[in-house]
């Protein structure tokens, strides 16, 4: 062991992996070894269960408002360690440092709080009948498992251990293999504020070996999921035949719908801000363009210009937009969509390449912003998930179309829609195939609000009173009344 491991943390302790074994953990932005983390087996995650198990029924009945607190001191470390963690997180990602400093780290953190208060000042509902009361009774679920992927590591895992810690569950997180350093962070923190031992545990490695041991677990009742619709397949499959309560936020191709009646100028930095954020690695981004025809070459034009001030480069440079990507596969992967755009028929009207960086960054897995146009609405480069910092642009004549060309892949799960017709927005908005609509802006959160996707995004929604309903069993109890 050395100075740059990460430890699996189960029943209070850290530990590697039972039988020794270990993964590289690599900085996208230069492609060197970081750290290494605990390959763990299914031996891992049955020592990671049972601790989870033993720990719940003394945390299913700790008063609420002790569980809350333990919420606000987590958000009060990390808040106090907000620029290290930051750091930490743009290292392991690649993302800008800014970014993490700006997005990630400060949203942990008002997961935290934001659950804390919910769950302090959440009601129960009730029903009155003539000569009974019905009121719901809400309990814990049980062992969760949370499974997380690599591209807002710490946001994610916080978005789901906060209501699931609020609601008296007691939880085994396995976070991605290529980012798994704040996690580790995280343990510490929970540690730190006195999570008791066996509460909160975390298990490192593989989603193929520590991830299905994990989901397939029969003690796991609960499984929120976060990534691949591909993976998600394989986790469904997995926990449905044993009735596990199953959240899954799977991937998306959101379309931007564009209108010639849109405010211009506030629209294309808030169209390009949504394609090529997180080096568009964020489910939500805007990755097809749809702009009425009218507008669609000055948009393009317009598009072009504004991605010339999105400066790729070293994260930790303040100037930086664009990060490295997670992996050196996945750049191969949206690479080969350059090759696809074009065999398709597409012009590539911006990036395409590697950008010119000198060492260490020459080895990291960094790609130019890169724009396409002239491809069917149809083709696999305009409806496959890509999750690269790429777009594809169409034009459309009428709303139908729009409409049509927007819903016409198998996934749903944002789409954001630029105009100023109000009436329009509503309209647009309801018939749209998606979990999630934005009119004239993009990643606006209001933690309250129902998030997930339909169709191939995936199943269920977490967010405010979801997330508590989720991580919790209802049950209703009916007295009668004399
Ligand atoms: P992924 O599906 O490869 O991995 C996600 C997690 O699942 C990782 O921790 C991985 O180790 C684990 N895993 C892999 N195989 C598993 C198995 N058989 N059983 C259990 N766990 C397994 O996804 P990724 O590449 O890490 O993330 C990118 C994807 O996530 C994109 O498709 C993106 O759209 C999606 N995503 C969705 C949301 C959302 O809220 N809908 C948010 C972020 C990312």
């Amino acid at each position: 062991m050395n100075t740059q491991d990460r430890l699996n943390f189960v029943n209070g302790a850290f530990a590697p992996a039972k039988d020794g074994a270990w993964l590289d953990d690599l900085a996208p932005a230069t492609g060197q070894v970081i750290a290494r983390i605990p390959r763990s087996t299914k031996a891992d995650v049955d020592a990671a269960v049972a601790a989870a198990k033993t720990a719940l029924p003394a945390w299913a009945k700790t008063p609420v408002a002790e569980r809350a607190a333990l919420l606000d001191r987590v958000a009060d470390l990390l808040e106090a360690r907000l620029d290290e963690i930051a750091e930490v997180e743009s290292r392991d990602t690649g993302k800008p440092l800014a970014l993490a400093m700006s997005l990630d780290i400060p949203r942990a953190i008002s997961n935290f709080r934001f659950f804390a208060d919910l769950v302090r000042t959440k009601t129960d509902d009730a029903s009155m009948m003539a000569d009974a009361l019905n009121y719901t009774h809400r309990s814990p679920v049980g062992v969760c498992a949370l499974v997380t992927p690599w591209n807002l590591p710490l946001y994610l895992l916080s978005w789901k251990t906060a209501p699931a810690l609020a609601m008296g569950n007691t939880l085994v997180a396995k976070p991605s293999e290529l980012t798994p350093l704040t996690a580790s962070l995280l343990a510490e923190i929970l540690n730190e504020a006195g999570c008791p031992p066996g509460v909160f545990n975390l298990v490192h490695g593989l989603g193929a070996e520590a991830g299905d041991a994990l989901v397939s677990h029969p003690d796991v009742a609960l499984v929120s999921f976060t990534g691949g619709t591909a993976t998600g397949a394989k986790v469904a499959a997995a926990a449905a035949p044993q009735f596990k309560k199953l959240s899954l936020e799977l991937g998306g191709k959101n379309p931007s719908l564009v209108f010639a009646d849109c405010d211009f100028e506030k629209t294309v930095p808030g169209v390009t801000r949504s394609a090529f954020l997180n080096q568009g690695q964020i489910c939500l981004c805007g990755s097809r363009i749809l702009v009425e025809r009218s507008i669609h070459d000055r948009f393009v034009d317009a598009l072009l210009e504004e991605l010339k001030a999105w400066k790729v480069g070293d994260p930790s440079d303040p100037a930086t937009k664009i990060g490295a990507g997670i992996s050196a596969a996945h750049r191969d992967k949206v690479e080969g969509y350059f090759n696809l755009a074009l065999e398709e028929g597409g012009t590539i009207r911006c990036g395409g390449t590697r950008p010119p960086l000198p060492p260490p960054l020459r080895d990291g897995f960094f790609l130019e912003p890169t724009v396409i146009t002239g491809l069917p609405a149809t083709c696999r480069t305009a409806t496959e998930e890509i999750f690269g910092p790429v777009v594809t642009v169409h034009p459309f004549d009428t709303e139908d179309e729009a409409l049509q060309m927007a819903n016409g892949t198998k996934y749903g799960l944002a789409a954001s829609v630029w105009t100023s017709d109000l009436t329009r927005a509503h309209r647009v908005s309801q018939a749209l195939e998606s979990g999630m609509v934005w009119v004239n802006t993009w990643l606006h959160r209001d933690l309250r609000v129902p998030f997930g996707g339909v169709k191939a995004s995936g199943v269920g929604r977490e967010g405010g009173r979801n997330s508590l309903e989720f991580f919790s069993e209802a049950k209703n109890i009916c007295v009668k009344l004399d």
